[in-house]
């Protein structure tokens, strides 16, 4: 008899999980939240656009001297330039931002960044974004952005704005700001068309939404406040 029951609760019990109500379930288990606010160079008073070119302008300098594209400046909030950092290659992921974070590392034995500002010539991909605000940097300001290098450029990138990682600082009690599109008319000339893959021979096919351009409105919103 007790095995009878037994077996007649594990009968029941595995009925149960087959047939459990998932209606009630979310499609995820964390919060969805809008992406983060991304303030566009068009938007800031001369005086800011003005102060973020001046960093960004050593970070494209550095680009140049390196023969490289992407390159990125740790700034502290008093305007001190504390390092630098260049993707020459080596590793897929020595990106710039990520050096310039190793390089700042190195230098002041310092695992956060609290009042500094990180300025890259390109948007950051997931992997600096995610770097980026691990680190916890103040403010984070790109020039070109990577929706404008993959889908009107055919680079190869993850297709991903920055702010939908910097959106997910909620999970580790940290906000960032971010600012986009300062010197882009500069960075914009290191990305040209790669979408002639015969001619090129890099380069990829991208799967952009229909009717995108860099003129459509970007998403924006702060997420906290
Ligand atoms: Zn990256």
């Amino acid at each position: 008899m007790r095995l009878f029951l037994f077996v007649l609760l594990l009968v029941t019990l595995s009925f149960s999980s087959v047939f459990a109500d998932h209606s009630k379930c979310p499609s995820s288990p964390y919060f969805d939240v809008a992406p983060s606010d991304i303030t566009h160079a068009k938007d800031l008073s001369a005086a800011e656009l003005a102060y973020h070119s001046k960093y960004m302008q050593i970070a494209i300098d550095i680009a140049i001297e390196n023969n490289s594209k992407f390159a990125a400046a740790i700034v502290h909030k008093n305007g001190t330039v504390a390092c630098t950092g260049v993707n020459v290659g080596g590793s897929r992921m020595y990106h710039g931002e990520v050096k310039a974070i190793m390089n700042c590392t190195t230098m002041y034995q310092q695992a956060t960044w609290e009042d500094y500002s990180l300025y890259t010539t390109g948007e950051p991909c997931p992997m600096c974004s995610a770097a980026i605000m691990w680190t916890k940097f103040q403010k984070v300001i790109f020039a070109s952005y990577v929706s404008n290098m993959y889908c009107e450029r055919c680079f190869n990138q993850l297709p991903m704005d920055s702010n939908e990682i910097f959106k997910l600082g909620y999970g580790i009690n940290h906000n960032i700001v971010v600012i986009g599109g300062v010197l882009d008319n500069i960075t914009d000339t290191f990305f040209p068309s790669v979408c002639n893959q015969a001619e090129t021979g890099w380069g990829v096919t991208p799967l952009c939404q229909k009717g995108w351009s860099r003129e459509c409105p970007r998403p924006s919103r702060y997420f906290g406040n």
